[in-house]
């Protein structure tokens, strides 16, 4: 009764402690402003489908992306495990759906084994690739500190949390075995049943191996759950809205400021009534400047740098890196969202994502190649939150590189990119 209890309150905190941290992330998502992505659901559920759920973008690279699926599916569906484990806990019960599903019981204790063991399979050669051969996209400056240790406490607890249900399976096999009270003949363990001859015979304590090794994997999934909200393992949960709300807009094409066109519109078009209030800014200075759906790119970002390896300016030796826009994106909204915590509401702080965390050498690196959108496994679009930051630099503050000033000169002057004069525009055809 007492352990039944103690399990209660520790489910219930970790629930609520999750709820919490969750709305937080949901508010400050909502700190951007809106853009319509609500069209479109069919297409945007068969996107939502083929990414996140299918991993489709991933395949482009079908070693990481086969160790990945099994992390992802065997990750996910033992965790229907949890099901049973939860009820088992509440009311005191053992392995309490085996007589009820018979022999699907089996088949599905055997399967989440063959699961299990290729996660930590999975998560093995993913520390391995990460800190003994050292994959490039792995190790470059922006993971350094927090990011890099963020990814190895994830594959860690992945190892443990696998590793403790198949210990768990094998001590329960084994006191099955020994016909000890309790531990009836039930299930397959294809993985757990070559660990019997490490276990000691003594029922006691493989009663006590047993239920150490239950309690570590759901205090451990519970513990898991809540350090999602602060780790880019995030991505877990927020691939699937992240995918469902892709732009569909053909890649390549911008948005016309709505501002913009409206006094464009009224300079051709005099007769028009003038544009109705003052936009508050141009283009992004912070966080609050960006649209929701870029907050939530950033949210879900799980920093795997396919980008930054595929970005002609990072590979060419600029300081720009797709991966570190989204990373420095999430890390100051998470700043801004701490600031209205403790003050109620945003309290100017002297910072920007603009300088602060991006500087102008990174925007002005960026050839608009739409690479780094092509390549990112949830449909990020670390390109958006670049050209917002420029749009700023010069619409705001007529700060832009010096090539490009030209350039508008140029366009104000001739109607053309070029330094010819209108009249001599044709003159390439006479050559
Ligand atoms: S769009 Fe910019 S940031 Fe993205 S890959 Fe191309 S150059 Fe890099
Ligand atoms: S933006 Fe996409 S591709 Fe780039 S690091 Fe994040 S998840 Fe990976």
């Amino acid at each position: 009764m007492i352990s039944q209890l103690i399990f209660g309150i520790i489910l219930l905190a970790a629930l609520v402690l999750f709820y919490r941290n969750a709305s937080k992330i949901y508010r400050n998502i909502k700190l951007g402003k809106s853009v319509d992505r609500f069209d479109q659901p069919g297409e945007r559920i068969k996107i939502m489908l083929l990414v996140a759920f299918g991993q489709k973008k991933m395949f482009k690279r079908p070693i990481p992306a086969l160790l990945h699926l099994f992390v992802y599916v065997g990750f996910v569906i033992i965790n229907i495990e949890m099901l049973e484990i939860v009820i088992d806990g509440l009311f005191g019960t053992h392995r309490v759906f085996s007589e009820a599903l018979g022999g699907l019981y089996d088949f599905l204790i055997f399967s989440f084994e063959i699961l299990a063991f290729l996660v930590l399979m999975g998560c093995v050669v993913f520390m391995i690739r990460r800190n003994v051969l050292k994959v490039k996209r792995l190790n470059q400056s922006e993971l350094n500190n927090w990011p890099k240790t963020d990814a190895n406490l994830i594959l860690t607890a992945e190892i443990l949390l696998m590793a403790a249900f198949l210990t768990m399976n094998a001590a329960d096999l084994k006191l099955q075995v020994l016909g000890v009270e309790g531990y009836h003949a039930v299930g397959s363990f294809p993985i757990s049943s070559y660990l019997l001859g490490i276990l000691p015979d003594s029922p006691s304590v493989l009663i006590g191996i047993e239920r150490f090794c239950w309690w570590f994997h759901i205090v451990g999934v519970l513990a898991f759950l809540n350090y999602l909200p602060i780790s880019k393992h995030l991505h877990i949960l927020l691939a699937f809205p992240n995918t469902y709300f892709s732009r569909l807009e053909p890649k390549g094409e911008f948005d016309n400021m709505p501002s913009v066109t409206e006094e464009v519109k009224v300079m051709l078009d005099p007769s028009l009534p003038p544009p109705t209030g003052e936009p508050s800014r141009f283009g992004v200075k912070d966080v609050q400047d960006l649209t929701w759906k870029n907050l939530l790119d950033a949210y879900t970002c799980t920093e795997c740098g396919r980008c930054t390896s595929a970005c002609p300016a990072n590979i060419t030796g600029k300081l720009l890196s797709p991966r570190k826009i989204m990373m420095d994106t999430r890390d100051r909204v998470a700043e801004v969202g701490k600031n209205i915590d403790k003050n109620g509401s945003f309290v100017e702080d002297g910072k920007a994502l603009l300088d602060t965390y991006i500087s102008r050498e990174e925007i002005w690196a960026c050839t608009s190649c739409n690479a780094c959108v092509e390549q990112c496994p949830v449909n990020i679009n670390p390109l958006e939150i670049i050209i917002g930051l420029r749009q700023y630099a010069v619409m705001e503050e007529s700060q832009a590189p010096s090539s490009i000033n030209n350039m508008f000169s140029n366009l104000e002057n001739n109607g053309a990119p070029w330094k010819y004069s209108q009249a001599d525009r044709a003159n390439w055809a006479n050559q």
